[in-house]
C-alpha cells in the first residue's frame, strides 16, 4: 500500500470550534493510525484477519471507554473527544473502529450505566486496558431490525440462570472474553447478562467469507443450556430501551467515524487527481472531476458540522435518539457516496489495494447496515417528525 500521506480537510476552519484538549486527543489518534494502522491494514483486510496487535495501542489512545470516568479505567473525556477518536480510527479502517465502538459503547457503556458497583470494578478497568475484550449480542438470525422480537431467553433456576438462544453478526465474538447478551426472562422482559468465554454451553463460531469489514472478526454467540451466575445480570435497566441506549452511544461514534473514512477517500482522490496526467494535463483540471471533488468537500463539511453540533448536545445531555439517527444515517451515506466517487477518480488504480478507497467502500456497506439500517434510521426520523411510527 502507498505511504500514508493523509492531510485532513478542514474547509470551514472547524478546528476553531475545538478545545486544545480535543486537538491533542485527535493528534494522538491520528499519529497512532499513521504509525500503526496504515502500514498493516491492507494486508490484514486481504487476509481477513483482525490485527490483534493493535489492541494495546487502541487502549493507549483512549479508544476503549473514552468517556468512561477515570476511576473505572476510562479516559474521562467528553463526547467531542470521543467522536474525534472514532473519526481518526475509521480514517484508518472501519473494522478497527468497529472493535473500539463495540468495546466502548456496547460493552463498557452498559456495564457502567446498568451494572452494579462490583461489576463495574470487575470488568471496566480490564476492558479499558484491552486486557479483556468484549462483544455485544443483540441481533438474532430471525430478528435484525426488529430486536424486540428476540427469542433468546433465560430461566431462573434458583442459584443461576439458564440461557438459551443464538445471536448472529456479532463483532469481536470470535476472540471476545466476555459478551453483553440481551435475552428475555420468563415474563418476556429484555435484560442484559454478562457471559464469559469458557462457561459451559457457550460457543462463538466465526462468520467467514465477508467482503466487508474484513479486518474485523464477526461471529455468532450460541447459548445451549448455558448456566449464567445470577450476579452477571445487569440490574439497573431492562426492556428494549436498555440495548437501544447503548446503540445511541455507538451510533453517535459512527456519525464521526464515517467522516474519517470519507476524509481519507477525498484526500486520496484529490492528491491523485492533481498528479495523474491525461490529455496533457492533470485530471483535476477537468470540470467533471472538479464537480466530484467539490461536492465531496461540501458534503464532508456539512457532516462535520452535524457531528460537532450533535457532540455539543451530547455533552449537554440534550441529544435525542432521533437526532443521533439522523447524523448516523446522513454521515454514513455521505461517506459511502464519496468512496464510490473517489474510486472512479482513481480509474483502474482505484480497485487495487495500493489505495485505501475500495476497502473503505466495502467496509461502509456494513456500516450503512449495522446499528440500524439506512432505511430504519429514516423511519426513526419519519416517526419523530410526524408522530406516526411506520415500522409495522
Ligand atoms: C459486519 C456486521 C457486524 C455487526 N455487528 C453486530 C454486533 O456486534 N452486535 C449485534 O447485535 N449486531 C451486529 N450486526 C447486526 C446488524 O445490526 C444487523 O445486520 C442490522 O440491524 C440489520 O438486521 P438484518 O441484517 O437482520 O436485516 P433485516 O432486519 O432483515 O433488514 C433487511 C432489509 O429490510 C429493511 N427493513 C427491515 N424492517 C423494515 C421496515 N419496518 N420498514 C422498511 N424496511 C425494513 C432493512 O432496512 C434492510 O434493508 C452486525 C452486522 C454486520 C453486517
Amino acid at each position: 500500500m502507498k505511504a500514508d500521506q493523509f492531510q485532513a480537510p478542514d474547509y470551514y476552519n472547524l478546528d476553531d470550534l475545538l478545545s486544545d484538549e480535543h486537538k491533542m486527543v485527535r493528534e494522538a489518534s491520528r499519529e497512532w493510525v499513521k504509525r500503526e494502522v496504515s502500514p498493516i491494514i491492507e494486508e490484514a483486510a486481504q487476509k481477513a484477519e483482525f490485527p490483534k496487535q493493535l489492541i494495546n495501542g487502541l487502549a493507549e489512545i483512549g479508544a476503549f471507554g473514552p468517556y468512561i470516568p477515570e476511576e473505572y479505567g476510562g479516559a474521562g473525556l467528553d463526547q467531542i473527544s470521543y467522536g474525534l477518536i472514532m473519526q481518526e480510527i475509521e480514517r484508518g479502517d472501519s473494522g478497527i473502529r468497529s472493535t473500539a465502538s463495540v468495546q466502548s459503547s456496547l460493552v463498557m457503556y452498559p456495564i457502567f450505566k446498568y451494572g452494579t458497583e462490583e461489576q463495574k470494578k470487575k470488568y471496566l478497568p480490564k476492558l479499558a486496558s484491552g486486557e479483556m475484550m468484549g462483544c455485544f449480542g443483540l441481533t438474532e438470525p430471525d430478528h435484525g431490525s426488529n430486536p424486540g422480537g428476540m427469542t433468546s431467553n433465560f430461566k431462573d433456576k434458583g442459584d443461576h440462570y439458564l440461557l438459551n438462544g443464538a445471536k448472529l453478526w456479532i463483532s469481536n465474538s470470535p476472540f471476545a472474553d466476555i459478551a453483553v447478551v440481551w435475552a428475555k426472562n420468563e415474563e418476556g422482559r429484555i435484560h442484559g447478562l454478562i457471559v464469559e468465554r469458557g462457561m459451559e454451553g457457550f460457543s462463538t463460531p466465526e462468520t467467514h467469507n465477508k467482503w466487508s469489514l474484513r479486518a474485523s472478526a464477526t461471529g455468532e454467540l450460541v447459548f445451549n443450556n448455558m448456566k449464567v451466575p445470577k450476579e452477571n445480570l445487569l440490574p439497573e435497566k431492562s426492556g428494549l430501551g436498555a440495548p437501544l441506549g447503548c446503540l445511541d452511544s455507538a451510533r453517535y461514534g459512527i456519525a464521526w467515524g464515517a467522516i474519517g473514512a470519507a476524509m481519507d477517500c477525498y484526500d486520496t482522490a484529490l492528491r491523485y487527481a492533481k498528479e495523474r496526467i491525461q490529455f496533457g494535463k492533470p485530471i483535476a483540471g477537468f470540470q467533471l472531476q472538479q464537480k466530484k471533488l467539490a461536492e465531496m468537500i461540501t458534503e464532508i463539511t456539512k457532516a462535520q458540522l452535524l457531528a460537532w453540533r450533535l457532540g455539543v448536545m451530547r455533552n449537554e445531555g440534550t441529544a435525542t435518539s432521533a437526532q443521533i439517527s439522523m447524523a448516523k444515517r446522513n454521515n454514513v451515506a455521505m461517506a459511502i457516496n464519496i468512496a464510490r466517487e473517489a474510486r472512479q477518480i482513481l480509474g483502474g488504480m482505484g480497485i487495487t489495494g495500493e489505495y485505501s478507497i475500495m476497502r473503505h467502500m466495502m467496509n461502509l456497506e456494513s456500516v450503512i447496515t449495522y446499528e440500524g439500517t439506512h432505511d430504519i434510521h429514516l423511519l426513526i426520523t419519519g416517526a419523530d417528525i410526524t408522530g406516526i411510527p411506520a415500522f409495522q
